[in-house]
């Protein structure tokens, strides 16, 4: 349930409410939102008698929540979350548009493609360190020698850096150079990973479950709100079904189930969701049509070189072509 203050509700009785919530033996977040206060009941089982509430002086209503997660519901947080990060803002107007290769490689790969990124308007660089590969033989990613280098370009070229925290005993380390924490899609139930995320003053990328419903990834992300961070922005990355013409199906439907659901920024990542470049161009102007708040995008110079994902990863000339479709289309989908 969701306790609407007045607006002229006194300091006083907003304490009062959430005294009387916790008296209750629930949790009480306040939830600041415009020109008035409102506040959330979170772990009650079942719906809470709101008569109680109703009758306290400074209350103005009382919102049942329907859905089964709560701080990340639209119920909860009728705006959008927008997360401003150094000049930029997550879940505002501008398409934001993440490139990079999958995994850091070395000082001189990093530096090349963060110019070509940067050059063709890519707005954040991607790369990681440490990777989670399905092959315990395959590259697992340079570590703290590839966030250093990560850390490198973002100061020779002024885009923030987003890269994948693996697990627990990384996650300081990746906390400390990242600008944005990626979960990957094989950790989104890890709960304690969520948990610790959740910890964290830094915005989190949630990627999608690869068997997970739409309902499933918001409570993922709910772990991490309900930890007090509340600068989440969900990835879309495809999901797996019998096909076989590309890595998993992309769900693009979910974008406008989650818009509705949610108030957090929701990304795509056309790139592992399909697995092949030739896939990558059509449905990244697809996710900037079907009003997306930005892309991730995997961009490599030499992709038959590349340690990791080449066969997806775009060429600079077509990242920058990229660019400058999926915002011509994103500036005709937020119309509606
Ligand atoms: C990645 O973005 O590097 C990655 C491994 O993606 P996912 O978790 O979606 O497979
Ligand atoms: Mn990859």
């Amino acid at each position: 349930m969701l306790i609407v203050m007045r607006r002229d509700a006194t300091t006083e009785q907003i304490e009062a409410v959430i005294r009387a919530i916790e008296n209750r033996g629930f949790a009480a977040r306040p939830i600041p939102g415009g020109d008035r206060i409102s506040i959330g009941v979170l772990y009650n089982q079942g719906a809470v008698d709101a008569a109680i509430f109703q009758e306290l002086p400074g209350v103005k209503e009382t919102i049942p929540v329907t859905r089964p997660y709560k701080l990340v519901s639209r119920e909860f947080q009728r705006h959008d979350t927008r997360i401003p990060i150094g000049d930029l803002v997550i879940g505002g107007d501008r398409l934001l548009i993440i490139g990079g290769p999958c995994a850091v490689e070395s000082e001189d790969q990093v530096m090349t493609i963060a110019e070509h990124v940067r050059n063709a308007g890519g707005d954040i660089l991607r790369g990681g360190a440490f990777k989670p590969r399905t092959s315990p033989y395959a590259f697992q990613g340079l570590g703290e020698a590839g966030l250093k280098i990560l850390a490198k370009a973002r100061d020779a070229f002024g885009l923030p850096v987003i890269t994948e925290v693996l697990d627990l005993a990384c996650f300081d380390m990746v906390e400390a150079y990242a600008d944005i924490i990626q979960i990957g899609t094989r950790n989104m139930q890890n709960f304690s990973l969520l948990r610790r995320a959740g910890e964290s003053r830094k915005p989190v990328m949630l990627k999608r479950g690869m068997s997970a419903t739409v309902d499933e990834w918001l409570m993922a992300a709910e772990y991490i709100m309900t930890e007090g961070n509340p600068n989440v922005i969900l990835c879309e990355r495809g999901v797996r079904t019998f096909v076989r013409h590309s890595r998993n199906t992309l769900d693009l439907s979910a974008i406008p189930v989650v818009r509705r659901e949610s108030h957090l920024p929701v990304f795509v990542d056309p790139s592992h969701a399909c697995g092949f470049r030739d896939q990558v161009m059509p449905l990244a102007r697809a996710s900037a049509a079907v009003n997306a708040h930005g892309m991730m995008i995997e961009v490599h110079h030499a992709p038959e070189m590349a340690k990791c994902d080449g066969g997806q990863s775009l060429l600079p000339g077509q990242f920058e072509i990229l660019c400058r479709q999926a915002r011509a289309i994103h500036e005709i989908a937020r119309e509606g």
